[in-house]
């Protein structure tokens, strides 16, 4: 049985483009990705999106960022609904792996009650000290709902398969992970916020926040060589790109 990836836009944020490419100027409205991972062994998720709350009252949910993205999110949209629509229930999804802690990523967690979160170790450290949370825009009320978390330094190959593997490209945060899917086809790269945009890895263009700019860097420079390796990768926030992504209930090939 072939592993299967199932692509969800959970809202849609708009913020100025230097926070996705520094120093430019505009606007840009972007997807929030959240993906279902099909695996023989169980069904896993790659990130949960948006709260549900931001559909009515964003301010409320995400405090200041408010004042950096507007959210355009609607009922039907949460990570909960996109995987009615594929006939999964949230409550019975066993894994999850979160890329890192922003609220664009982990909004989804409370949805997904019974998961384990399988997350790098530095990532949820920095999640659980004051000083991280505050420099990062970290939410404790985005992911401190007791799951079950295993933490992992670096490469983690979740099945023992090499079809699921976590891919550690910090920068963005201090422990944000990418993940690496093998479909029959060839393996897909899911970037998350190590890369926005196809943009930022063509031009190497960092954008406005980064917690650190030597390990982002590096980061990009991997998924170049990857990429050039022949894994296809699938962009953070990357509106255009999105556009020729299939969605759910349609899977990736
Ligand atoms: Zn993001």
């Amino acid at each position: 049985m072939a592993v299967k990836i199932y692509a969800m836009t959970c809202g849609w944020l708009t913020s100025d483009v230097s926070m996705m490419l520094a120093g430019k100027s505009g606007k840009i409205s972007f997807p929030v990705p959240a993906y279902l991972i099909d695996h023989p062994r169980g069904k896993v998720l790659f990130d949960t999106g948006l709260h549900p709350q931001c559909q009515h009252d964003a301010r409320g949910r995400i405090g200041f960022l408010a004042d950096l993205f507007s959210v355009q999110f609607r009922p039907g949209e949460d990570i909960k609904s996109r995987l009615e629509s594929l006939d999964v229930d949230a409550s019975k999804i066993e894994f999850l792996i979160n890329s890192h802690l922003h609220f664009d990523h982990t909004g989804g967690n409370e949805l997904v009650p019974n998961a384990k979160i399988i997350i790098q170790k530095k990532e949820w450290e920095a999640g659980k000290t004051p000083e991280f949370i505050k420099a990062n825009g970290y939410a404790q009320a985005d992911y401190d709902h007791g799951h079950l978390i295993q933490q992992v330094n670096g490469e983690h190959d979740l099945f023992g398969d090499g079809r699921i593997v976590t891919i550690p490209t910090f920068g963005h945060t201090p422990g944000h992970q990418s993940l690496k899917v093998r479909l029959d086809s060839g393996d897909v790269i899911l970037t998350a916020d190590a890369c926005y945009l196809k943009e930022t890895l063509t031009n190497l263009h960092l954008p406005h926040l980064v917690h650190n700019r030597t390990e982002m860097m590096n980061s990009l420079l991997l998924l170049r060589k990857l990429q050039k390796a022949g894994a296809r990768l699938i962009y953070g926030h990357d509106p255009e790109f999105w556009s020729q992504v299939p969605q759910a209930p349609k899977e990736m090939s």
